[in-house]
């Protein structure tokens, strides 16, 4: 059986027999104003791919860091769903197109790969019938295990205007102990947990006009994306990507940390695979330059950071735990990044300042989140205040989603405008309060780094009113 550090060199190898060059990944922090985070393997060829830049090669392979903050909340929810993954892509500029791209995806998949074929379904864009007599005539696939979905699934665009394509994805049924029955179809109601997407193919064919309308591109381009987790977890025959190689050490390592059992109660395992998560994410985020903050990409490390404390307050733990975290993850990944090792104590360090700080207003801080929620319960209010939601994100360093995830697990819901208006009306405060800490050298170490890698230029508040647009 292959182990995931196998399949992500299996992958690159394959492409590279077929001409691409190998890349490096680059980093979670994209050279684009326009994105916070490397969100998918496509990101840094972005400018080739809307022709702003000629490609250096036609065809590239990558392994490609990735962080996805939509997905927060599904993290150790869902079986499959990471902030941090790693995407395996295959990308073509102007060179191969819609034909190459799913026999090789076809053949990496069942004969170096080898998963069942039987379990295999594939999606295509309504009307690409194209796409789907490619995988008929050039694959011998069955034509019943073929869903034509609508723009929602099939369908990529860079903007309004612009590049855009439809896109084939491969998926791979876990059978009916997932949801459905016999006669379930991928794209069917109640089974998301069933048919797992592990792979899409984005055919870039089309420039969408001002008004609408599309017109065949000169340079027709491939972008694809498998998310090595989920490859490993179907090779690995798993069903949840948190059981595979690539991440069970680190369930394991948190539940010593904590002193808890993987297994024990479905509530444990949630908190622990949101901690192996986490770990992974903050160490990346440190190392590729980002430090916890309230603006942009330091706030979506403080968020991921202090939501893996609390997890593991809600195991029980009060010591410091998750920059001994670190060394695991470094342990484990520096293999494929081997920049972890130079970094390791740094970002132990960062990750150290910022749990600490975190840690000894935390109990305080959920304390007064209950007894406000209990309160606003009892004058019969189903909402809780944003007078309360400020305090506690300003006098607790209370991540606002935070507040409300305790809210949701209580069931009240949070007065969100209120939040942001009063997020709004200090805004202007508070970045004079930091400049001042920073002039007076509190936080030398900060300072330092700041001074090293430059601060982000988002706002946190931005991040709270746009959720889910990252
Ligand atoms: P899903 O529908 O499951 O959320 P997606 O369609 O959003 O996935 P893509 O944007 O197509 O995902 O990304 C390409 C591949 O990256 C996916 O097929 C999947 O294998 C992987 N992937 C996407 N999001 C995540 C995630 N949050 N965690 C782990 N892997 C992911
Ligand atoms: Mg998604
Ligand atoms: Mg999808
Ligand atoms: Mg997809």
């Amino acid at each position: 059986m292959l182990t995931g550090n196998e399949i992500r060199q299996k992958f690159i190898e394959f492409f590279e027999s077929k001409k691409h060059k190998h890349f490096e990944s680059a980093s979670l922090i994209p050279d684009d104003p326009t994105l916070l985070l490397t969100v998918a393997g496509m990101v840094p060829f972005k400018p080739y791919f809307l022709g702003q830049k000629e490609a250096p090669c036609p065809r590239v392979t990558t392994y490609q860091k990735c962080i996805r903050t939509n997905d927060l909340e599904n993290v150790g929810r869902t079986a499959r769903h990471h902030t941090f993954f790693e995407m395996l892509g295959n990308f073509s500029f102007g060179d191969y197109f819609k034909k190459e791209a799913i026999v090789w995806s076809w053949e990496f998949i069942t004969e170096v790969l080898k998963l069942d074929k039987e379990k295999l379904w594939i999606s295509v864009f309504e009307s690409d019938d194209e796409a789907e007599q490619i995988w008929m005539e050039e694959c011998n696939f069955p034509k019943e295990r073929i869903v034509r979905l609508g723009a929602s699934e099939n369908w990529w665009a860079a903007g309004p205007t612009g590049s855009c394509g439809p896109s084939s994805e491969i998926h791979v049924d876990l059978g009916v102990a997932y949801g459905g029955d016999e006669n379930s179809k991928l794209g069917d109601e109640g089974t998301d947990n069933r048919f797992i997407e592990i792979w899409n193919l984005v055919f870039t064919e089309w420039n969408r006009m001002e008004d609408g309308s599309l017109q065949p591109l000169p340079k027709k381009n491939i972008d694809t994306g498998a998310g090595l987790e989920r490859v490993a977890a179907m090779v690995q025959g798993k069903s949840n990507n948190f059981e595979t190689d690539l991440l069970f050490p680190l369930v394991e390592a948190a539940g010593k940390l904590t002193s808890t059992t993987y297994g024990d109660t479905p509530e444990k395992d949630f908190s622990l695979k949101v901690i192996t998560d986490h770990a992974r994410a903050i160490t990346f985020l440190i190392n590729d330059g980002v430090i916890p903050s309230n603006e942009g990409r330091g706030y979506v490390l403080r968020r991921i950071l202090r939501r893996a404390v609390r997890h593991g307050r809600l195991l029980g733990t009060k010591d410091l735990f998750m920059y001994k975290m670190v060394d695991e993850v470094v342990e484990l990944m520096a293999i494929a990044y081997p920049e972890l090792r130079e970094n390791l104590e740094h970002i132990k360090k960062v990750v150290k300042i910022e749990e600490e700080k975190f840690s000894n207003t935390l109990d305080q801080g959920i304390q007064l989140v209950t007894n406000e929620i209990e309160e606003a319960k009892k004058r019969g209010e189903n909402k809780l205040s944003g007078d309360v939601t400020f305090k506690l994100y300003d006098t607790y360093g209370f991540p606002y989603e935070l507040t409300e995830e305790i809210c949701e697990e209580m069931g009240i819901e949070v007065c969100k405008d209120e939040f942001v208006s009063k997020m709004e009306e200090q805004r202007a405060k508070a970045r004079a309060a930091r400049t001042v800490v920073m002039e007076k050298g509190q936080d030398s170490f900060i300072e330092e780094f700041y001074d090293k890698h430059g601060k982000t230029e988002f706002d946190g508040y931005e991040i709270v009113a746009e959720e889910g647009k990252l």
